[in-house]
């Protein structure tokens, strides 16, 4: 069993800028991510909202970023954690084929989709609906696409894939976007995108291959079928702390509690980024989380 100072789970923007703050103030330090890093920058196509960087692709900032860490050495291990138990001095945080002793950690692993849970999702899932434009936009080069959402993930991915479709959908449950209004002006001006609003998605239907998405008009109750060859839904995150639940740390729907320093209320346990409960989650607040998240790991080892 190795012994660190600070173990951060997830290598997404809060882990790896947790990481380089916490390698600079000198602690020994491992992040540990079960996929590649970058969290879901990989799934982003475009970032143009973090100040000095105009647009870049979401992958190559997640790149910089790892090379950033690396540049301080920062220790990586890739791994699923299974589970983090409370010790005598800190937390054994248990992975998938290794156990890691440390005196703090930092949580911060980020969201994953929620599913539609409707008929012919999880069947038609790798053939026909996806989850990630900027992995499978590509196969639908003069296709016609239904991206369920009405979110910034939803739009931007919409976006993203009408530089392939031929014709997109965006589905909507309401008669208004969530999402900021520089996105929905894009959308709205992009003559290949069809919004179809106060719409909700019954089943996903085709043969072998995604064939039609069977909608109701929350209204009128009329159901209707759009013919697509592909179906991306974009219908909001939910936090990947299950691995957490033993610790009594987590809200309702499952984001982990901190304060303004990034505390959970068991002392040495920090989390930061999107699988917290906060206000806004974006590339810029996850960074920002993650330095202080590692400052006070700094301050509280300095302490002990
Ligand atoms: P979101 O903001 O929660 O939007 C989810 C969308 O899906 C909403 O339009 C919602 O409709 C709809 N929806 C939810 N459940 C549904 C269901 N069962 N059937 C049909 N529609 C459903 O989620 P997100 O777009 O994934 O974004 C997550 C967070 O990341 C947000 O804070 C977002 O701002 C942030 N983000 C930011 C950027 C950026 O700044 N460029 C990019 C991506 C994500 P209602 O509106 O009716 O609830």
């Amino acid at each position: 069993m190795q012994d660190y100072e600070l173990v951060i789970i997830g290598a997404g923007p809060a882990g790896m800028t947790a990481g380089i703050y916490a390698k600079r103030a000198g602690i020994k330090a491992l992040m540990i991510e079960e996929g590649a890093p970058g969290g879901k920058l990989i799934k982003t196509d475009k970032i143009e909202n973090y100040p000095s960087i105009e647009e870049m692709g979401g992958v190559d900032l997640a790149m910089k970023m790892f090379d950033h860490t690396q540049k301080f050495d920062l220790a990586t291990a890739f791994s699923s954690v299974k589970e983090i138990v409370k010790t005598s001095d800190g937390y054994l945080v248990k992975t998938s084929d290794e156990e890691y002793q440390s005196k703090t950690v930092i949580i911060a692993t980020g969201t994953k989709e929620r599913l539609l849970n409707i008929p012919g999702e999880k069947e038609f899932t790798g053939k026909g609906v996806s989850y990630c434009a900027v992995c499978d936009g590509f196969f639908y080069r003069n296709k016609k696409v239904a991206v369920i959402g009405g979110g910034n993930s939803a739009l931007q991915e919409a976006l993203y894939l009408s530089q392939f479709a031929e014709k997109l959908y965006v589905v909507i449950r309401r008669d208004v976007f969530r999402a900021d209004q520089v996105l929905v002006d894009k959308v709205l001006n992009n003559p290949k995108i069809e919004v179809i609003k106060k719409s909700i998605p019954l089943a996903i239907e085709g043969e072998e291959k995604v064939a039609r998405i069977n909608l109701k008009n929350v209204d009128s109750e009329e159901i209707f079928s759009l013919d697509v060859d592909g179906v991306f839904p974009y219908i909001g995150a939910i936090p990947c702390t299950e691995f957490a639940s033993n610790l009594a740390i987590l809200d309702e729907r499952g984001y982990i509690e901190v304060n303004n320093e990034m505390e959970t209320k068991l002392e040495g346990l920090y989390a930061a980024g999107d699988c917290t409960a906060k206000y806004l989650r974006q590339v810029i607040t996850a960074c920002s989380d993650g330095a202080i998240a590692a400052q006070k790991v700094a301050t509280y080892l300095n302490e002990k």
